[in-house]
């Protein structure tokens, strides 16, 4: 269930394609189910952000904070009512800079960064949703907290007071990615958290299936992100 990114080279048709996907997937579940497609952004210059903002949508993904600082300020002076989500891991010396620009951290994965983050909201008055992401395939080189620590996290997160959405993950590559979408919605079911941040351009209709309620799409949106900066040859 890919999208096929080559068909059709511009960026709106894409992402209409992609919300009808999402769609068609979401009127499978059993009961009504809203979806947010983030537009994930990284790499991509304002030019090629500009047909998405002038087809209508908003919520965006970055996974750097120095590169949304540098892109997104500029590109909110003309669209007030842009969503950013930070997908990309979170030093905890970039806390305030995190919660000052984006309006959701999907990467919130170790008790230090729930401390710095619970400080950088009290002192900003200002507090992103949180997601927290889970080392789903326990894979040693992945951001994320191992499910055993999952308990913990939460406990801390709450206790620190952070608007806690729900649980996002990246399943291992090259494998199917479902098992690891079911175990990540049965562990948000178990905590009783409603936002699931699951599926990317190779398997978000699978993920909207199993219940995410944040797709994260860059390459089916934009094209291919190793040939779009490819340096012009001299
Ligand atoms: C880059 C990225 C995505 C988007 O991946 P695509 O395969 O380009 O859709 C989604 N989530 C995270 C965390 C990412 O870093």
């Amino acid at each position: 269930m890919t999208s096929d990114t080559s068909a059709n080279p511009d960026p709106a048709a894409r992402l209409a394609d992609a919300v009808t996907r999402i769609a068609r997937a979401a009127a499978l579940r059993p009961t009504p189910h809203a979806v947010t497609l983030i537009a994930v952004s990284k790499t991509r210059s304002a030019a090629e952000i500009a047909p998405l903002l002038a087809a209508g949508h908003r919520a965006y993904g970055e996974n750097r904070v120095q590169e949304a600082e540098s892109k997104w300020p500029a590109l909110r002076e003309s669209h007030a009512d842009i969503a950013l989500h930070l997908v990309g891991q979170l030093q905890s010396n970039k806390a305030d800079a995190a919660v000052a620009l984006f309006d959701a951290i999907h990467s919130v994965d170790r008790p230090s960064l729930v401390a710095a983050l619970a400080r950088a909201m009290d002192k900003a008055d200002r507090r992103p949703d949180c997601f927290l992401q889970v080392n789903i395939g326990a894979e040693d080189q992945k951001g994320g907290c191992p499910i055993a620590d999952l308990p913990a996290l939460l406990a801390a997160a709450r206790t620190a007071n952070l608007p806690v959405a729900g649980l996002m993950a990246v399943p291992p590559a090259d494998v199917e990615a479902a098992p690891y979408f079911a175990l990540l919605a049965k562990l948000a079911r178990d905590h009783g958290l409603p936002g699931l941040s699951m599926g990317m351009s190779q398997d978000y209709e699978t993920a909207v299936l199993i219940g995410a309620t944040h797709v994260r799409i860059g390459t089916a949106l934009f094209g291919d992100r190793a040939l779009a900066t490819v340096p012009p040859r001299p």
